[in-house]
């Protein structure tokens, strides 16, 4: 592969900021993200404003309605836009159902969802994870009955991320528990307006929301709302979790912690000096950037494998995921301790305080050891790093 600076993507990146610099208005820029995802309000008004553009769907093929990038230019968005601190998307709609709908959809349910993603008017969340079934998937055990042109379905599903900000969920669901498990599995689309769904919030140690328990009791479900044939679940969850592959190390997320950890570095004082005038600090902040810069380096590898279903290439999506949420976690420790002791303090997110005074040290403070609590999870979801290291050792040395 080819590292030279390539002018194409450059210009590209230019044309991203300037948009950004038109485009991203004032009272969202740098807003606190949360963990993962924006509040709702900002995310719906930041994807009109792109789907104004054309860019309403910037990981999709042009012919499907999305902006038609290259996985260089994808990378080159994302980047820009946590550089410039715009709201995040929905992600759950964007890299994950979209894509399947682009391929397994019917005309009719592609008409139905698609329009109300590239506008933001629908957001969604995903219903795999069961209490019993998270790493060993094809174990859940939520069913679904067939009763004339409806699916019955009962069950539960647990750490549904933004069930409570979402209006519909794709849901992993056992139809038949007579054959082989995977092959008993089907996908369903759920409008969560529907009669039987219960959301009971999770709160995780960051002392955010993001999180939820989803109860299904008798929920009818139309059966056309089903993607692809019975049984098919299998086929489009592993079609949906192999997407992507590039994007597996958020390496935005790992830009944006190394910033706070660089500009904390220089203005932060350890005696009389800036902290990074100590040498140890300055050789552990110096790891960590040489260590992104490998992560970088990996990343443009795998985006050239784009087209490459190999098992190498999945193999390297894995370890992307495993180098990159390793590190998230490594920057977001030596963030707080950069902040002696005020790292200590968990300071509430401006949208679930009930303070009427800003806390001292708000200004640096807000969101660090938050941050740094939720990563731990950065190793769990989306597969775990043993299950990565599993897939690696699959993959690479048929293990
Ligand atoms: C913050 C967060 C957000 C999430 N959001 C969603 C969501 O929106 N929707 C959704 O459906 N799910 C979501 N999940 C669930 C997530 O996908 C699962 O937590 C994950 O797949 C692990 O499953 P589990 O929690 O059941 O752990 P288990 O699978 O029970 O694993 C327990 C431990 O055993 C290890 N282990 C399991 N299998 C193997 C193996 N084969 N080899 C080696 N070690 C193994 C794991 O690594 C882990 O350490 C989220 C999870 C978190 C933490």
């Amino acid at each position: 592969m080819d590292f030279q600076p390539d002018a194409g993507l450059d210009a590209f990146r230019d044309e991203v900021r300037e948009f950004l610099r038109k485009n991203l208005p004032s009272d969202l820029a740098g807003k606190p993200v949360g963990s993962v995802r924006s509040m709702r309000p900002d995310l719906v008004r930041w994807q009109q404003i792109l789907n104004r553009k054309g860019w309403g769907a910037p990981y999709w093929a042009k012919a499907d309605g999305g902006a038609g990038w290259t996985v260089l230019q994808r990378l080159v968005f994302d980047e820009e836009c946590v550089a410039a601190g715009a709201p995040t998307h929905d992600g759950f709609a964007q890299k994950l159902l979209g894509p399947v709908l682009n391929e397994f959809a019917s005309a009719e349910q592609k008409a139905a969802h698609v329009p109300h993603i590239l506008d933001g008017s629908r957001l969604w969340c995903q219903g795999f994870s069961e209490p019993g079934s998270g790493s060993d998937l094809a174990s859940l055990r939520t069913r679904a009955e067939r009763d004339g042109d409806f699916y019955v379905v009962n069950g539960q599903k647990t750490w549904t991320s933004y069930a409570h900000e979402s209006d519909w969920i794709f849901l992993l669901v056992r139809t038949d528990t007579e054959v082989k498990r995977q092959a008993g599995i089907s996908f369903l689309l759920v409008d969560l307006k529907t009669p039987g769904i219960t959301v009971r919030p999770i709160r995780s140690i960051d002392d955010c929301h993001h999180l939820n328990e989803t109860f299904f009791d008798n929920v009818r479900v139309p059966v056309a709302n089903r993607i692809g044939a019975e049984g098919d679940g299998w086929k489009i969850t592993k079609f949906l979790l192999n997407n992507e592959h590039a994007s597996a190390a958020d390496l935005p997320i790992l830009r944006r912690g190394l910033t706070l950890a660089r500009k904390l570095a220089s203005t932060q004082r350890a005696g009389r000096e800036p902290l990074i005038a100590q040498t140890e600090f300055a050789l552990r902040l110096a790891r960590l950037e040489a260590e992104l810069h490998a992560i970088a380096m990996m990343v443009q590898r795998v985006a050239a494998m784009e087209s490459d279903h190999s098992p190498a290439a999945h193999a390297m999506g894995s370890m992307l995921k495993v180098r990159g949420t390793e590190l998230q976690q490594r920057i977001s420790e030596l963030t707080v301790e950069a902040l002696g002791d005020d790292g200590a303090v968990a300071y509430p997110e401006p949208h679930d305080a009930c303070l009427d005074e800003p806390m001292p040290r708000q200004d640096i403070g807000r969101g660090v050891a938050n941050e740094m609590f939720f990563r731990r999870a950065s190793t769990i979801y989306g597969g775990s790093s043993e299950v990565q290291r599993g897939i690696i050792a699959k993959m690479l040395f048929q293990l």
